[in-house]
């Protein structure tokens, strides 16, 4: 580890001893200052400093939905002599009576005392450091009271703090944290929950308020201003005007915010639950230009009157359809939800070069390199996710085959179920042949190989039929996989 002398002190640059001995010295002085003459009740009394106590169980915490793995950790710490307590959006979620997701615990101790106390416990993160502790499956992340951002903080021209890591008292912990409703202590042993900023009066009337001066917090991190707006949407609350009051001149600050903190962020909005209310209330706060160029293309999008109305009944549609998977406590997957964002675009592009003569399948291709090219560099996506969308997005004219062995071909095939979801957000816009969607439906439900062959049958006679006027060509056959967007006439396949 380097080491450097400085003076007749010898200084360690590892951070974490610097960070535990800043505690040591807090803690020290604090108890000091507990002796200094006017110091009236040995605490200090600065709004903040006293929590107000709640019964847990009075304000409609069940201890039951809290994990088993929560309940281990804040006993394990407080056995060992630490505070400890369940803390942030678990604590929010126990007092509007949902099962939380993931629990968080906050302590006094340091990440080598608790990676001490539990046998498998790792410390990660080198800036903010955590402790991950694992119970079987499940991970407590344990982090260190952390001190609220002072003015010694080291911060961007334009306020941004850049480290957060110096660990403080509680009641800094509670100061630091973003939203009242997010900064309640909860102790599931004593059935107690400590509130310094008003947070269980906010959560019973359904009020988001930042803490502390907003224009000052939304400057250290202009996240919170995309948080503020994420909660008010999520869980339907009122935003207090305060916290809203300076967002409209700060929205700009967002642009300093690396890429893919937006993107975390943005991917935690679609997931919400309320995708679509969550994009609006951007828009209303203006906080959707230059946050992400995508959002400005899903809510702004380009074309025809005719084109971008049917661009946002398909975005509008696609994040219903996400919102009610997230409330039945469905998987939502990421590719699908990008390639249900940058869709219209890519349909756009591909009409209009069909138009110009050349093949739907080429043409969809060179459609989707042309927007994944525009939206790519500018869109932190992974590798991976990009492979999913335009996997999905390939599959669209493979449903239009229904004759031979194609269908069945396309049912075997891995993203199926994607493509065959997606097909059916494009019909209910009047993008792809009525009846299509049924039809694989139905395909889809038949019972076993052969009715799935008498309805490829039955339809193929039905189309056969329905173009008779023309001669009959014969057929060339292709590989199912390619695809040539053939379009089949619209109505052949109504039963
Ligand atoms: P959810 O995980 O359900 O989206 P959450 O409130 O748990 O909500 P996290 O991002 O997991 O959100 O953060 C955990 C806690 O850390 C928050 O409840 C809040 O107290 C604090 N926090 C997170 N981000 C910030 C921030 N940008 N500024 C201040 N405090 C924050
Ligand atoms: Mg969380």
């Amino acid at each position: 580890m380097p080491r450097f002398r400085a003076g007749p002190f010898l200084i360690s640059s590892n951070p974490q001893r610097l960070d535990t001995l800043s505690l040591v010295i807090r803690k020290l002085l604090r108890s000091l200052a507990r002796f200094a003459p006017g110091h009236a009740h040995g605490r200090g009394h600065a709004r903040g400093h006293d929590p107000k106590v709640h019964k847990a169980s009075r304000i409609g915490i069940d201890r039951r939905l809290v994990s088993s793995g929560a309940i281990r950790t804040v006993e394990g710490l407080q056995q060992a002599g630490y505070k400890a307590f369940v803390v942030g959006g678990a604590v929010r979620d126990l007092m509007l009576g949902l099962r939380p997701k993931d629990f968080d615990v906050a302590t006094d101790a340091t990440p080598e005392d608790v990676q001490h106390i539990f046998r498998r416990a790792r410390i990660i993160g080198k800036r903010f450091r955590l402790v991950h502790v694992l119970f079987g499956p499940e991970t407590i992340e344990v982090s260190t009271f952390r001190a609220a951002a002072g003015d010694d903080h080291e911060t961007d021209a334009h306020g941004r703090v850049l480290r957060d890591n110096t660990f403080g008292e509680q009641h800094e912990d509670a100061a630091r944290r973003d939203l009242s409703i997010n900064a309640l202590y909860y102790d599931p042993l004593s059935d107690t929950v400590l509130d310094y900023h008003h947070g269980v009066e906010d959560l019973q009337s359904r009020r988001i308020r930042i803490i502390g001066q907003p224009e000052r917090r939304y400057r250290e991190d202009p996240v919170r201003m995309l948080r503020v707006v994420r909660f008010a949407a999520k869980l339907q609350f009122d935003l207090e005007a305060k916290t809203t009051e300076p967002i409209a001149d700060l929205a700009d600050l967002i642009q300093n915010v690396p890429q893919a903190r937006l993107f975390d962020e943005m991917i935690k909005l679609l997931q919400s639950g309320q995708a679509f209310s969550g994009l609006q209330q951007l828009r209303r706060y203006g906080l959707h230009h230059g946050c992400l160029p995508l959002v400005d293309m899903v809510l702004e999008p380009e074309g025809s009157e005719d084109e971008k109305q049917q661009s946002l009944a398909f975005v509008k549609l696609a994040l219903e359809r996400t919102d009610q998977r997230v409330q039945q406590g469905k998987p939502i997957s990421v590719g699908f939800l990008f390639a249900s964002l940058l869709w219209c675009p890519v349909y756009r592009h591909w009409k209009k070069l069909e138009a110009q003569g050349m093949k739907s399948v080429p043409a969809l291709h060179e459609a989707i390199d042309q927007v994944i090219d525009q939206q790519l560099d500018r869109l932190s996506i992974q590798k991976r996710v990009v492979a999913d969308l335009r996997e999905i997005w390939l599959l669209q004219p493979r449903f239009e085959k229904r004759n031979g062995q194609a269908p069945f071909r396309l049912l075997s095939h891995l993203r199926f179920r994607a493509g065959y979801d997606f097909l059916l957000l494009r019909e209910a816009v009047g993008q792809a042949p009525e009846g299509l969607g049924a039809w694989w439906t139905e395909f889809l439900e038949a019972e076993g190989e052969e009715h799935r062959a008498q309805l490829v049958q039955r339809t193929n006679t039905r189309q056969a039929s329905s173009s008779s006027p023309r001669p009959r060509r014969r057929r060339r056959s292709k590989p199912a996989a390619q695809g040539d967007g053939l379009v089949l006439s619209e109505g052949g396949t109504e039963s």
